[in-house]
């Protein structure tokens, strides 16, 4: 990859209100050519919005986006034939089969016969569906209607393709066909912005991941660069009744401790060497009477990222 080209899109200051409220905030970011890009963020951080402006499905307040060289705003025609859209919603008829939906589609999409029969044809097959491709989508399971939902995005042949939450809702082994799909049209040049909220997509899937919070972006590295953020510290999971503020004041005093945060009965202590410092915030938790139902220690991940730059839990 070099130069001019590298870049396959780049959002500069994009910004979305609704009324006084910025669901985008200011976000800026550039994604490179074949690269598989993820937005991650809690419920409501403005991941889909971001999306939907990019697809042209809804207008910025401010700022720009570039897409294979093409503006989002003037020249929306060119860019639908070279994107594919995944919505996070599945868009498909139940009473229609597999193949009937991916017909009706590419039907839209005016692809002659042949062609359509022939992608058709290589779709189901990409989704592991051939089988089923003539039953109504009334006995698909989620994640098998997710599959032909990624399907139709693909009928055209996009070169960049956006997915809105490809993972929502589907059983263990859809999201393992999808996280492969995904990875196979990517080693074919495929570039894949993706939003998420599971923090297991983000990282099988993403080179880089943009995390998004409050409609900003706080956040963008490789996971690896992302993780260097958080240090050394581990997460200490503590699932308790009867938290009081003299129990976390007591926690705090604990040197290593860098956050404390409580979300219900959920207690999460970021701290330098968890394990060694374990026996202590047992003998706290004890002397204070917190009636403990479960103590977890964790290695850095998302989630412990997530807690350190924004103090809050990432929530589904
Ligand atoms: P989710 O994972 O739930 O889809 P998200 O990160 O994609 O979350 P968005 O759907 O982009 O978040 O929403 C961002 C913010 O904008 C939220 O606070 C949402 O309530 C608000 N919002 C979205 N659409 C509208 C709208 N049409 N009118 C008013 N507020 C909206």
């Amino acid at each position: 990859m070099n130069g001019v080209e590298q870049n396959i899109i780049r959002v500069e200051h994009l910004v979305k209100r609704y009324n006084n409220i910025a669901a985008v905030n200011d976000v800026s970011f550039e994604i490179k050519k074949g690269e598989i890009f993820g937005l991650l963020g809690p419920n409501g951080a403005g991941k889909s919005t971001i999306i939907s402006i990019l697809c042209g499905l809804l207008e910025p307040t401010s700022g720009r986006g570039i897409i294979d060289g093409f503006d989002i705003q003037k020249n929306a025609f060119e860019i639908k034939k070279i994107i594919g859209v995944v919505p996070q919603e599945i868009s498909l008829y139940s009473t229609l089969t597999a193949r009937e939906n991916l017909d009706f589609y590419a039907k839209v999409y005016g692809l002659p016969r042949r062609l359509r029969e022939q992608r058709i044809a290589e779709l189901l097959k990409m989704s592991g569906l051939t089988l089923r491709a003539d039953e109504s989508l009334q006995s698909y399971s989620g994640g098998m209607k997710r599959r032909i939902n990624i399907a139709v995005a693909l009928l055209h042949k996009p070169r960049i393709l956006f997915m809105d939450e490809p993972t929502a809702g589907v059983d263990p082994q859809s999201r393992k066909r999808i996280y492969d799909t995904i990875l196979e049209l990517n080693s074919k040049g495929m570039t894949v912005l993706l939003t998420t909220h599971q923090l297991e997509d983000a990282e099988k899937l993403c080179h880089r991941i943009a995390i998004v919070d409050n409609g900003k972006l706080i956040a963008l590295d490789t996971l690896e660069g992302l993780m260097k953020l958080v240090g050394e510290s581990d997460i200490v999971r503590i699932e308790a009744r009867d938290i009081t503020q003299n129990t976390i004041t007591s926690l705090e005093k604990i040197n290593n401790v860098q956050k404390i945060s409580v979300d219900g009965e959920t207690m999460t202590v970021q701290l330098l060497k968890g394990r060694e410092m374990l026996a202590r915030i047992i003998d706290i938790l004890t002397d204070s009477g917190t009636k403990v139902d479960s103590i977890q220690i964790k290695e850095p991940d998302l989630e412990t990222l997530f807690l350190h730059l924004t103090g809050t839990k990432l929530r589904r």
